[in-house]
């Protein structure tokens, strides 16, 4: 069990940390509040937030949940977006994807003032992540980087090898690997022979949304991997990307899916949202 990088408990560590910070923010009369926007009624989405809801309860944050109408014009929700931006009660927005079709996401994104873009999706802060000027953390490479220090797993001089490229995940991971002195591969779906890449790599990064995708013909013995998928098999159950049975045979260190990285993101979006209450109160 040793080998199991168990984020669920790393996660506990991080909250531990956040709450003290809120209780000393609550010292200075400063209440830390995370508006979150759902839009319409995709289950996913809800349990998501469902869960960032608990997590800010368990650590003392207020969490502000506006649930929005499926059919809700673009307009209206960046409204509502520039409302949040003004009030000075609120520290961190996010706005939980995907939206509806009628609303273009990158421009939903990209209104979040930048100071208060806990989920570090937005042009500015992703800029500021590439040139190693970062202030908030990109919520599941920053929790994928936590558990492995947690763990006293070196990344210095490694080869980081990401299967996907998306903005949220494979990019900004790719960023932060490389400010700590990893040696970084990104594939994505055109990669040619894929398997060389993945053999290769002492932390192999699964991003693609499969179930049961890295198998273990993939993946060096002694790899550390780390499964950032969510999938439902075919009995409904959440799985990852990888083939845990027969990957952790030959794995160093792995994380199950779930327990793994989803907890991560969720500690790091609390993380983000006590930094944001403090430069937004120059402490
Ligand atoms: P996207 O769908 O945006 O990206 C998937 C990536 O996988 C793309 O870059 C795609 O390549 C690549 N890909 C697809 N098929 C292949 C293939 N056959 N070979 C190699 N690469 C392939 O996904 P996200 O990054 O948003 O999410 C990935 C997974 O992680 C999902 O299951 C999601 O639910 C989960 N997730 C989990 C989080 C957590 O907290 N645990 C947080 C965020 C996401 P291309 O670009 O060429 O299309």
């Amino acid at each position: 069990m040793d080998r199991i990088l168990n984020g669920k408990e790393a996660s506990k560590k991080v909250k531990e940390r956040v709450k003290k910070e809120v209780e000393i923010l609550k010292e200075k009369k400063i209440e830390v509040c995370l508006a979150v926007i759902l839009v319409g009624k995709d289950k996913a989405s809800a349990i998501y937030v469902k869960n960032k809801q608990k997590a800010c309860e368990e650590t003392g944050i207020i969490s502000k949940t506006i649930e929005l109408d499926e059919n809700i014009k673009e307009k209206e929700l960046l409204d509502i977006i520039d409302n949040l931006n003004k009030d000075k009660k609120v520290n961190g927005i996010l706005v939980q994807l995907p939206l509806p079709q009628q609303i273009d996401e990158k421009k939903v994104i990209d209104r979040i003032d930048d100071l208060k873009d806990v989920d570090c999706f937005n042009v500015k802060n992703i800029g500021k992540l590439v040139v190693g000027e970062n202030c908030f953390l990109p919520c599941t490479p920053a929790g994928i980087i936590e558990l492995l220090e947690q763990k006293k797993i070196d990344i210095k001089g490694k080869h980081c090898v990401i299967v996907g490229r998306s903005n949220i995940v494979g990019k900004p991971l790719a960023f932060l690997m490389l400010q700590k002195d990893a040696t970084v591969s990104i594939c994505h779906s055109k990669t040619s022979n894929l398997e060389f890449f993945t053999k290769s790599a002492d932390i192999l990064v699964a991003a693609v949304g499969k179930e049961n995708f890295i198998t273990k013909d993939m993946v060096k013995k002694g790899a550390i991997i780390i499964d950032v998928g969510i999938n439902r098999n075919k009995e409904g159950k959440i799985c990852g990307d990888v083939k845990f049975d027969e990957v952790f045979e030959v794995a160093e260190f792995i994380t199950p899916v779930p327990g793994g990285v989803g907890p991560m993101t969720i500690a790091t979006l609390l993380k983000n949202t006590v930094f944001a209450a403090k430069i937004q109160n120059k402490l």
